[in-house]
């Protein structure tokens, strides 16, 4: 059945009549940059129209420290480190989970927190530990999770807990004057939970243009034109193209589970460094719960791969085939880096397409 409204060709067209000037468009998740690939999208925009990739892959945004963590917990003879499949392969300062598991080390592949449970009750004499890492979309069911293992009594499930919130990393990127982007894409699964409002900083601090967009190939071409139709008017303002699943307040729910299981923290982030109050931690009342807490194991300083550039793509300071190592030391077989790792990482995406971008 065709959709009402305009096709992807019509959108296409109207984008390059508004295009009055040379505008370059942050797409913040990196959902949207896999899409964006994967539909074929840059090949109907205009060449004036750059499209570039932000700090929105909770995977690649995760610091090698944090890696290195979660390597250190996993080399616990009791522990079996449970985790979402892409942080296996993203490498540490020396190894990766996936080297890690090679050498005998107990690390299970999940695809829900809620799993974890069942597993420390088949497992009462091993730690189980659950490397919780994503945005406000993942932490919700972490927070579910957290409540459930209180409430069952389990002793032997505990949380390594990683997650970040967007508004600061995304405060921190704008006003850093690095970056020079004239509109933001933002992002539709994190909004879905905190609620479009969150973003109302992007048009009133930096005066640029935000739309919070879908996923489906006219989700994103409608959420470019809405903004290159802003950026034709003078105007900034932030609107909401995916008005199927985020709404101004967002999820209350998934807000209340997040705000009663976890408070913020500073954290830090690949490419952006110490954020204050980007992160989330567990609050007092669930530090029996917490990994790092019970277990002992301090965080190291952790190593960047050498010659790796994710910290400067996640922040539009540089473009994949900036890296040296881009396509020859590093491929998604051999990845020296989480943006060639993670499915949503822009250096697999941009290497899975190379023949649309070259
Ligand atoms: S190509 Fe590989 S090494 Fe270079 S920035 Fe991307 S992930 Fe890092």
């Amino acid at each position: 059945m065709r959709r009402r409204g305009p096709t992807i060709p019509e959108i296409a067209q109207a984008i390059g009549q508004k295009l009055t000037r040379p505008v370059r468009l942050m797409e913040v998740c990196g959902t949207h940059t896999v899409n964006i690939f994967r539909f074929g999208l840059r090949s109907l925009l205009p060449k004036e129209l750059e499209l570039v990739s932000g700090p929105g892959c909770p995977v690649c945004v995760t610091p090698t420290r944090e890696i290195d963590f979660l390597v250190e917990v996993a080399r616990l003879p009791q522990v079996i480190l449970a985790t979402f499949g892409d942080m296996l392969r993203v490498p540490g300062s020396q190894y990766s989970l996936k080297d890690l598991r090679a050498q005998g080390a107990a690390i299970k592949m999940v695809y829900s927190p809620l799993d974890t449970l069942e597993l420390a009750e088949k497992t009462p004499d091993k730690y189980v530990v659950f490397a919780a890492v994503g945005f406000e979309t993942t932490a919700p069911a972490v927070a579910v999770t957290v409540l459930e293992a209180q409430e069952r009594g389990l002793k032997n499930l505990f949380f390594a807990v990683s997650h970040r919130t967007m508004p600061m990393a995304l405060k921190t990127l704008l006003s850093s004057g690095e970056v020079h982007i004239d509109g933001l894409i933002l992002p539709g699964h994190v909004s879905t939970i905190v609620g479009a409002r969150t973003f109302e900083f992007v048009p009133q601090e930096f005066g640029l243009p935000a739309v919070v967009t879908g996923f489906e190939a006219h989700d994103i071409m409608q959420g470019i034109y809405m903004l290159i139709k802003q950026i034709a008017e003078g105007r900034a303002k932030l609107e909401i193209e995916y008005r199927k699943a985020v709404t101004w307040q967002g999820n209350l729910m998934g807000q209340q589970l997040m705000h009663r299981v976890f408070e913020p923290c500073d954290a830090w982030w690949r490419g952006l460094g110490l954020i204050p109050g980007s992160g989330l931690r567990l609050r007092p009342a669930y530090q029996a719960l917490d990994a790092q807490a019970q277990l002992g194991v301090q965080i190291p300083e952790g190593e960047d791969p050498p010659g790796c550039r994710c910290g400067d793509i996640l922040c539009a300071r540089a473009k994949p085939i900036d890296c040296k190592l881009f396509g020859k030391a590093c491929t998604p077989e051999h990845p020296k880096g989480p943006c060639m790792v993670s499915s949503e990482g822009t250096c697999a995406a941009w290497y899975a397409f190379y023949d649309e971008i070259a």
